[in-house]
């Protein structure tokens, strides 16, 4: 039976030319700083960023939350989208990590604006107020339909930040497949004071993701990462497998791209979807109205050997990747046409 999984780009497997990459990877402890292919990705990574250095981490989550940890104290404030993955699917973990709150703001694909931001700052002799400390953008807002933010919105949100000495962090979770939907180059994200890009998404790694920044403000998340459990052995293997995302898997997400934006268009065409979010780059995100409602939908498409995920009651998604071929796509088409709403 066919097995297209659509549920999101985390779901790829290395390929042969990654596996050989991570085989004669060299490697060391890397708690103890002697792992030679960890510290290359990560000057790598920091160095691509216009930023001094880079730290290794298990996943994004760690990453965001390292960050939003050296960036605060707790009783602050962090600035986001309602939509955030750091407030969203992060387990509480702003709250339990760092004991800080968020204020939420922004529009219904995850953008947040420079607007938003001075409206949601709070006042700084009130006190009242949770101080606010730390602005977070993503981008491609992932619950936003993987909306890319463009680099003037992101350049005026740090600007509106700056102007209340606010840190600015980006999780850049998907931040590549924005890039190339712009035709932008990382260094361009210098203004950020801190960067969480994930080797595990489209990149087609099988672990890992990488905070950027200052060299202190990496040195202290070092000792976060040490507190959070994060501190990987030789982990030069799945670093070996970044470093080979990085260098052959970017230029590659445009294809993930037009393939979503067929299957927009195939949605488009049919009559039981209300509402679909724009399509930017590799997620299509829609509501449809039917008996049964998303898990119909969905139950329709796995007994196919299709898989993609349910939101809600009404939302699902649709995530193409490296591991989505052609018979995937027109099977998910056909599919797609049988539901009988
Ligand atoms: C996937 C993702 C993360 C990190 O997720 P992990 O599974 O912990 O690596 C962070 N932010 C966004 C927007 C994401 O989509």
């Amino acid at each position: 039976m066919m097995d297209a999984d659509f549920r999101s780009d985390t779901v790829t497997r290395p390929t042969p030319a990654m596996y050989a990459a991570m085989a004669a990877a060299p490697v060391g402890d890397d708690v103890l700083g002697d792992d030679p292919t960890v510290k290359r990705l990560e000057a790598l990574a920091a160095e691509r960023f216009g930023q001094e250095a880079g730290l290794f981490c298990p996943s994004g989550t760690m990453t965001n939350q390292i960050a939003i940890n050296v960036h605060t104290r707790p009783g602050d404030e962090v600035i986001c989208s309602h939509l955030a993955h750091i407030y969203n699917y992060e387990g509480g973990g702003v709250a339990f990590n760092s004991g800080v709150q968020v204020r939420t703001g922004g529009d219904a694909y995850g953008r947040l604006s420079a607007d938003d931001v001075h409206r949601l700052v709070q006042p700084e002799m009130d006190v009242h107020a949770a101080p606010t400390r730390l602005v977070v953008l993503e981008n491609t807002a992932n619950k936003g339909g993987g909306t890319s933010l463009g680099l003037p919105l992101l350049r005026e949100v740090g600007d509106a930040a700056r102007s209340h000495n606010l840190a600015y962090h980006l999780d850049g979770a998907r931040i590549f497949n924005a890039l190339v939907r712009e035709g932008d180059s990382p260094e361009d994200l210098g203004f950020f004071d801190s960067v969480s890009i994930c080797l595990s998404k489209g990149l087609g790694a099988p672990v890992g993701s990488l905070l950027l920044g200052p060299k202190d403000f990496i040195a202290e998340g070092k000792r976060i990462r040490k507190r959070f459990g994060g501190g990987m052995r030789q982990a030069g293997f799945l670093a070996a497998a970044g470093i080979y995302a990085l260098d052959h898997h970017v230029e590659r997400l445009a294809e993930d791209h037009a393939n979503a934006q067929r299957v927009d268009g195939w949605l488009a065409q049919l009559p039981y979807v209300v509402e679909r979010k724009p399509c930017h780059t590799n997620m299509v995100l829609f509501r449809i109205e039917a008996p049964g409602g998303a898990p119909a939908l969905q139950a329709h498409l796995a007994s196919q050997g299709i898989r993609i995920i349910a939101m809600d009651r009404e939302w699902l998604r649709v995530v193409t990747h490296y591991d989505i071929h052609e018979a995937h796509l027109s099977a998910l088409h056909e599919a797609l046409k049988t539901f009988a709403a």
